[in-house]
């Protein structure tokens, strides 16, 4: 049984039967066709767009938004996917408003964007719908690589290096395919089980196996797949989590964020979900946010979100913190944790304000505390299981910019890897990038 659901003060059923299908339902309705052809006719189709610029796939914006407006909306979404096979989802999930609309020239001009990421949806919705797979295999190379994680990058680099003719098998230590995107954002964003059918239409390309169940370090090792396949491919998270180190951490009803929205993701009666009355969701990132306005939709009366440095620091951007408050979360920047109090259960979470000067954090020795019966810790990820011979330096596999690591024969992409934002489109781009650099490597 989850944590959560053994401690007095959280419990399931919150709220009226009815109301967890449309707390829950899509963040934003998509677009009929004739939104889709108005939002298309405000694009200037600029030369040089820096839209295109700002997106980590470098999806051609103007022409897939010109096709849209041309009415040929299967090849507006064959353009966004030659870039980014993971491009649905990325239409749901992507920070747009820090990526290309925040360049966008009538942003820039007037405040208000092309709704790029909405018009990616309706185009990439119709294709997938359809059923049709835009790519071909090329002939077989008769090369085989392994690729350990079925996340975004995972999936991304699997399907560009089927597509160039060789096979790969995908390797992951969970029961579905997916990563982050099946397991790790808030429900709202990926409704009607879209990130499993996204799996599924990408493996339409063929020559990719799935293994499931298989974690390095657990009877398979890197220098096994190394001997064993021509290339090998790591994208294997992050899959630790960092302690707050504060006392009583231990206590009932303190839990990381990333098992709670996990166990939220997988369920399928959300008025089995157990949630606290008072919530305090500590940290500043998506994961936070994700939690914290899940909170909110189980029917948490008071959830509070605590960052230790100010508001231009979160690493939610403003919009996601706008999406929070709007559902009634609270947010308190400049608190860090000292402690959390409670017997054998968390009754109140305890703070001490901050303030920053030159990038340095110090307490002020004002305290105060939070009433709370369950506490969502989202402070960070750390790479678990790092595999014996690739160089790591800060927590995360040491590559170039195309995903080679320090071993020969082994790349690296998606958040375990250095560089590059961890958002699911940048793990996409890395995982496209290694495939692109794998086989130029083995076809050498
Ligand atoms: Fe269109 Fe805006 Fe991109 Fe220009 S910057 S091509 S207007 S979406």
């Amino acid at each position: 049984m989850p944590n959560s659901q053994m401690t007095p003060g959280i419990a399931p059923g919150r709220l009226n039967p009815d109301a967890y299908q449309n707390n829950f339902a899509d963040l934003h309705a998509p677009f009929d066709a004739h939104e889709a052809a108005v939002a298309a006719d405000r694009c200037y189709f600029c030369y040089e767009a820096p839209c295109q610029t700002a997106c980590p796939t470098e999806i051609d914006i103007p022409m897939f938004i010109r096709q849209i407006s041309t009415g040929i909306s299967e090849s507006a979404a064959a353009t966004i996917f030659a870039q980014n096979i993971l491009g649905g989802m990325c239409a749901r999930v992507c920070p747009t408003e820090t990526l290309c609309e925040e360049v966008c020239v009538r942003e820039v001009a007037e405040g208000r964007p092309v709704e790029i990421g909405r018009l990616q949806r309706y185009a990439t919705d119709i294709l997938m719908v359809s059923g049709v797979h835009p790519f071909t295999r090329a002939a077989s190379t008769g090369k085989k690589v392994a690729v350990v994680g079925a996340g975004p990058a995972g999936l991304s680099c699997a399907h560009r290096l089927a597509m160039l003719g060789h096979d790969v098998v995908v390797m992951d230590g969970r029961a579905k395919a997916g990563g982050l995107n099946e397991y790790g954002i808030a429900a709202y964003k990926s409704v009607d089980d879209f990130a499993h059918r996204e799996v599924d239409w990408l493996m339409q390309i063929g020559g990719i196996t799935m293994q499931y169940g298989k974690r390095l370090g657990d009877g398979m090792s890197l220098a096994d797949l190394a001997a064993g396949y021509d290339a090998v491919f790591l994208a294997i998270g992050m899959g630790g989590v960092n302690a707050l180190s504060a006392d009583g951490e231990d206590l009932s009803g303190v839990v990381d964020a990333v098992d709670f929205i996990e166990e939220l993701r997988q369920s399928d009666a959300l008025c089995e979900m157990a949630v606290g009355r008072n919530v305090v969701v500590i940290g500043g990132g998506m994961t936070a946010v994700d939690a914290a306005v899940q909170s909110r939709l189980l029917g948490a009366e008071n959830v509070t979100m605590v960052y230790r440095r100010g508001k231009a620091r979160m690493a939610a951007s403003v919009y996601e913190q706008e999406l929070a408050t709007s559902k009634g979360v609270r947010i308190i920047y400049n608190a860090q944790p000292v402690a959390m109090h409670g017997d054998s259960a968390v009754s109140e979470a305890e703070f001490e304000y901050t303030t920053e000067a030159d990038g340095t954090l110090k307490g002020t020795g004002e305290t105060v505390r939070i009433a709370a019966d369950q506490v969502f810790l989202a402070i960070g990820q750390t790479l678990e299981g790092a595999p014996d011979g690739v160089a790591v330096d800060r927590g995360k596999i040491t590559v170039n910019d195309v995903g080679r690591t320090s071993k020969a024969g082994v790349w690296a992409g998606g958040d375990c890897a250095s560089g590059g934002d961890d958002l699911t489109v940048t793990a996409v781009a890395e995982g496209r990038d290694a495939a692109i650099d794998i086989h130029a490597t083995l076809m050498a």
